[in-house]
């Protein structure tokens, strides 16, 4: 099936209370597991590449990449630009093939912010075919690639700003800040409450105040959730039990997210946790197999993990299983 803008899928999640997962990809494994696992859930699914990935993979290879998953299944693929700062890298995704692309102006003012936003959607909506495009308000916490914002640093989407900021750029969705953050160590250990029990983080609860005003300003609207991974600790103790050393990585919790799937969040972003769970797998594999020295071994172990989290999260995160009709 050939690859389609998020338009439509969007407005079906909206209307049926889930949401698409958007997962980030830079390598054939990655795009193997994510879309083999949406397949057999029968789920649409956004691939999203970031500019990090356009300089590790090449943009030729992930392009190919992409299109050989949508020969490989029948289900509604969106390739998507992640975090795109500025207007030349989304004018060459949307002249490459992207139905797909955002354009990141949060860190710089409103004002500019707008101008930036409003001639990135000028240039995807004259595209034949029709080039949706996210953009944001507010700033997110942490690092993901080339996008660093430090702890204390990030902002709360404003919601009195963003009826004028959907109006003067004709956006397609919008990205908000409501506490979720960048990478696999969301929350500086005295944001959160430790649990007596296992040690472990207990993050500070999601802005669903913000996200019911944005909603309610904005109905109809889809809304997009960056920095959702929830870094499953499974993992973590996985990664930790087998040689490695993440100390206090704690994500966003996932009831959190289904109830933001629920509402108007359309699209929620997912990278660190498919990051965890392949380096689980090959964790796991090279210390049961210190003989082992062919990639197809522990990479393929590796895959396996990432699908089978992507199916976690669309039965019982995102809940977009049996939607891809
Ligand atoms: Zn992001």
């Amino acid at each position: 099936m050939p690859l389609v803008n998020s338009k439509e899928l969007f407005k079906k999640a909206y209307d049926g209370g889930y949401a698409i997962g958007a997962f980030n990809c830079n390598n054939m494994e990655i795009v193997q597991a994510i879309t083999e696992a949406a397949q057999e859930c029968k789920s649409p699914v956004i691939l999203q590449v970031s500019a990090g990935a356009r300089k590790y993979a090449k943009p030729c290879y992930l392009k190919h990449l992409v299109e050989a998953a949508c020969e490989d299944t029948d289900i509604p693929i969106v390739l998507h630009l992640d975090h795109g700062a500025d207007f030349e890298i989304c004018k060459d995704c949307i002249d490459g093939g992207f139905t797909s692309v955002m354009i990141d102006a949060s860190s710089k003012s409103f004002e500019e912010n707008i101008a930036l936003t409003k001639k990135v959607v000028e240039y995807a909506h004259a595209h034949k075919p029709y080039v949706t495009v996210e953009a944001e308000l507010g700033t997110l916490a942490g690092i993901e690639d080339d996008v660093k914002v430090e702890h204390g640093a990030e902002s709360y989407t404003k919601p009195e700003d963003v009826e004028e900021f959907v109006r003067r750029t004709g956006c397609d969705s919008l990205a908000i800040a409501i506490g979720t953050s960048h990478g696999a160590y969301k929350f500086r250990p005295e944001q959160c409450t430790r649990d007596p029990k296992t040690g472990i983080l207990l993050p500070p609860p999601l802005r669903f105040d913000i996200l019911e005003e944005v909603s309610k300003r904005l109905p109809g609207f889809p809304i997009v959730l960056h920095g959702s991974s929830s870094v499953n600790q499974e993992y973590v103790k996985i990664i930790n039990d087998h040689g490695g050393k993440l100390v206090d990585a704690v994500g966003v919790p996932e009831s959190q997210l289904r109830q933001a799937a629920r509402l108007a969040v359309c699209k929620i972003n997912i990278d660190s946790d498919l990051r965890l769970a392949m380096t689980a797998g090959i964790r796991e594999h090279m210390e049961a197999h210190p003989d082992h020295f062919d990639p197809r071994q522990y990479v393929g172990d590796g895959r396996k993990y990432v699908k089978d989290l992507v199916k976690h999260k669309i039965t019982e995160v995102l809940g977009s299983d049996g939607k891809a009709e």
